[in-house]
Order: structure tokens, then sequence, then C-alpha cells
């Protein structure tokens, strides 16, 4: 199932991802206004910033799926404006809810999503990862919140992606769910796979990226690693109001709820 796309991808050893000069406006909005930044092969990177301030946007433009007003995007050298459909083989997107058929079962839905690629899908490895095996027989319909969103992101696997973009992974999750996410991301980094995700939870950008890029009104205001950036905020004077503790509140949920998964 290694596509000549995923050969070329192996073989690739620049930044898997290149924006240069990206512009996007809508009306009056400048939603994306001159952005640049590279992506190393086999980095988690994240897009962090306030609501409206031009990740979605950006992302989607280097996922082929809106168009630039100008500026190029690349994944493995492939120019995204001009062959945006060599781009989707070997790029993984996280899928709304509304995008699954409802009332297909867990591991038809895979089956199907595969086909689109033309590739053959063992859904098992992807519903473990995400503790949904034991509902392979479910449709989607009858799944919580919770499950909705990891199947979503096992579903982003079909393809066997080289590059996987999460648009908020964790959003809405409980702890356990959350750390259980989080496992998964760093399991498919030590697989080699990029990873591209925009979260407002700056804990998980912390915990889990090797580099985040601050966006703000459409530009990117700043960029390097999580440690980087608060060494830079501390040298410029800045002192936290409370003492840091050994331990935090979410510390004090998972130990009194344990961190195994619930479901209900
Ligand atoms: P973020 O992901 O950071 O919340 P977005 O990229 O979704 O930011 O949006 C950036 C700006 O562009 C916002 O002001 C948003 O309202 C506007 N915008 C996004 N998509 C569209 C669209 N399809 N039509 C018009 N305006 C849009």
């Amino acid at each position: 199932m290694v596509s000549a796309n995923n050969h070329r991808v192996a073989e690739w050893d620049g930044p898997i991802i290149v924006v240069e000069e990206l512009r996007k406006r809508y009306g009056d909005v400048q939603a994306v206004d001159g952005v640049s930044f590279q992506v190393e092969k086999g980095e988690i990177f994240a897009l962090l910033g306030p609501n409206g301030s031009g990740k979605t946007t950006t992302v989607e433009i280097i996922e082929g799926m809106r168009t630039a007003d100008s500026g190029r995007a690349e994944v493995a050298g492939i120019d995204v404006g001009k062959d945006p459909r060599a781009v989707k083989h070997i790029i993984g997107v996280q899928l709304q809810s509304s995008a699954f058929f409802e009332h297909l079962q867990l591991q038809e839905l895979l089956k199907m999503l595969g086909s689109i690629y033309r590739v053959k899908v063992d859904p098992e490895p992807l519903l473990r990862v995400v503790d949904l095996w034991d509902r392979r027989a479910a449709s989607f319909r009858t799944l919580s919140g919770g499950q909705k969103q990891r199947f979503a992101i096992a579903a982003a696997l079909v393809n066997d992606p080289t590059v996987i973009f999460l648009d908020e992974p964790t959003t809405g999750l409980d702890p356990q769910a959350r750390h259980l996410m989080w496992e998964t991301i760093a399991g498919w980094k030590a697989e080699g796979r990029t990873i591209v995700l925009t979260t407002h939870y700056m804990e998980e950008a912390e915990e889990l990226c090797d580099r985040v890029a601050v966006m703000d009104s459409g530009k990117i205001i700043t960029l390097n690693s999580p440690d980087a950036l608060i060494e830079e905020l501390i040298g410029r004077g800045f002192r936290r109001d409370h003492e840091v503790r050994a331990a935090t509140l979410e510390d004090v949920f998972l130990d009194l709820t344990g961190r195994s998964l619930r479901e209900f």
C-alpha cells in the first residue's frame, strides 16, 4: 500500500511543509496576512492564537481545501495550489462529525474512507489506538461526543499519511481521553509522522509540541519551541503571581478518578 507519493516523501529530506507569504482575504477581513513558516519532518507543530486569528484558513490552504490569494504552500515539495490531489494522498485530515455516514458501523466507515484513497484498510489497529475496537460494530450515530472525536482521529489515519492535520483534537474531551489522545499523537511522531495541530490548550502545546507558532490578526507573531518561548518571557522580567506547585488540579483529578478511559 506504499504509494509513489509515499516513496517520494520517504526520500524527501527538506522541510516537509514550506509556507511562504500566504495571504487570504474574505471581503473586508484579511484572514491570513503574509504568513511564512516551515515544519520539519517528524515534528509536532502547533498553530496557536485567539479565535479568528487565521489558523484554520492557513491550515486549510496547506491541506488544499482553500485557495490562497497569493503566496505558496508546499508539502514534501508538492505545490498545494498547483497539485492539491497529490497532496491529499500524503496528508491525513481530521474530518468534522458531519462528514461521516451516521448509520454505518465504525469498521465499515473506515473501509469506505479507505476506498476513497484506493487503499485496503484494516480497521483493527486504527480503532484499537483510540480505544474503540470494542465498538467496531456500533454505528457512528450511537457514539458519545468524545468517542466521535476519537473516531475522527482514527479516520485521519486511513491513508497511512505522512503529515497529519488536527483541528483542536482534544476540545471537549475529559482529562482521561485527552491523555489518550496525547499518547496517540506522540505515537505517530515516534513512527516518523509529522503532526500539525491547532489548540486552545496551552498545557497541550507545552506537553506535546516541538515548536509552536502564535498567530494574531492573520500574522505569526512568534515561533519557537515552548521552552524557548517561556525562557524568553522570563528573560523579559515576567514573574508569575502564584507560586508554582508540584502538582496541578488536573493531577488531583486524575489521581482521584484514574487514568483509564470512561465510557457512558
Ligand atoms: P481561526 O481558525 O484562528 O479561528 P479562521 O481562519 O477561521 O481563524 O478565520 C480568520 C478570519 O477569517 C475570521 O475573521 C473569520 O471570520 C474569517 N473567515 C474565515 N472563513 C471565512 C469564510 N469562509 N468567509 C468569510 N470569512 C471567513
